[in-house]
């Protein structure tokens, strides 16, 4: 797959063996995703939120795998829609996405690339896959992660961070099995370049058939492993994990994940996302693209969003909003069943 790599993964520094005082943190839940659909319809493997899986992904509020094989003019994105109160972090391995904002930002994500909005006290974007793709079709893989912002930061300016995929820190399992790359937060020594404004890791790992990767992970975050495409088993315990499969894991010192004997995905890998971060521990009241702490301020959300206060659709793009009105179903909509207004 094009998410970067490397031909020489025995040069890469290695991620040391946890120690013999290391304790294993154990899969304590693993959940299937929802297939639904997104923005204008695109295809998503949703691990949470849905009715399996609510709570216990703090600071993590919503994980999309987006991923198909588009015929010509079937690709879809998500049209000029607002965020206020928290930061989404897409990261594709294969394909492109073409993005705007209200403030003139925007760029290309593509192939290993990784864009990290904090969208803060607000703003619209539109997230579109490129016309070639669209014209030509092709294969679309990447995730949208939102990352929630504690109280007082949701109000804080909009900021991008664009993270091509040569950028990131690239590592290997003890056994030269797994290639681990480190888009934010830190495995062992190696720190990605990701800055977050809520301490989080995100790790993209592509494991050998029957390759065994062991990550050291901070004892106080959160910890989770998304198996996007393959098949193998998570924990020490080895317990059976399938594809668009999530699994948390309980307290310790480090994660295991590893590669069943047979891979049938194109990249010949099992690939999988290690995710995690430090609880923020607040209350949150979502509603669509907004995901504040109070019902009041999810209420000031919407009024700003209508009064065009979160920003305006530059010229040129008129009339290409996905949804106008909040009260429609906005994309990125969330768990269904959302609290409504
Ligand atoms: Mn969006």
């Amino acid at each position: 797959m094009p998410a970067v790599t490397t031909n020489d993964i025995l040069s890469l520094p290695r991620i040391p063996r946890p120690g013999l005082e290391d304790r294993p943190r154990q899969a304590t839940k693993i959940v299937d995703s929802l297939r639904t659909f997104e923005g204008a319809g695109f295809p998503v493997r949703r691990p949470f939120p849905t009715p399996a899986l609510t709570e216990d992904t703090d600071p993590f509020l919503l994980l999309d795998h987006m991923v198909a094989a588009y015929e010509p003019h079937e690709a879809k994105g998500a049209p000029w829609h607002p965020h206020r109160g928290f930061e989404t972090v897409t990261y594709l391995m294969d394909g492109t996405f073409v993005h705007t904002d209200s403030h003139g930002g925007g760029g290309v994500i593509r192939d290993g690339d990784t864009q990290w909005m904090t969208a803060g006290s607000g703003l619209l974007h539109d997230e579109l896959p490129s016309e070639k793709l669209v014209m030509n079709g092709g294969v679309f893989d990447g995730i949208q992660l939102w990352v929630n912002l504690p109280a007082n930061a949701k109000m804080s300016q909009p900021n991008y961070q664009d993270i091509q995929g040569p950028g990131l820190t690239l590592v290997s399992s003890d056994d030269g099995g797994a290639l681990v790359r480190v888009i934010a937060g830190t495995v062992g020594e190696h720190h990605g370049p990701g800055q977050t404004h809520t301490p989080i890791s995100l790790v993209h790992a592509s494991l050998a058939p029957g390759a065994r990767l062991q990550v050291p992970w901070n004892r106080d975050y959160s910890a989770m492993a998304f198996l996007l495409h393959g098949e193998g088993t998570v924990g020490d315990d080895r317990r059976a994990f399938t594809e668009s499969q999530l699994a948390l894991f309980g307290t310790g010192d480090y994660l295991t994940v590893e590669a069943g004997p047979e891979q049938t995905f194109r990249s010949g890998h099992m690939e999988v996302l290690l995710l995690g971060g430090q609880p923020i521990h607040e209350p949150v009241a979502r509603y669509g693209p907004f995901v504040m702490n109070t019902r009041a301020e999810i209420v000031q959300a919407v009024e700003d969003f209508q009064a065009g206060r979160m920003g305006q659709i530059p010229p040129g793009y008129e009339g290409r909003e996905y949804a106008p009105d909040p009260a429609d179903e906005l994309p990125h909509s969330g768990l269904e069943g959302d609290e409504k207004l």
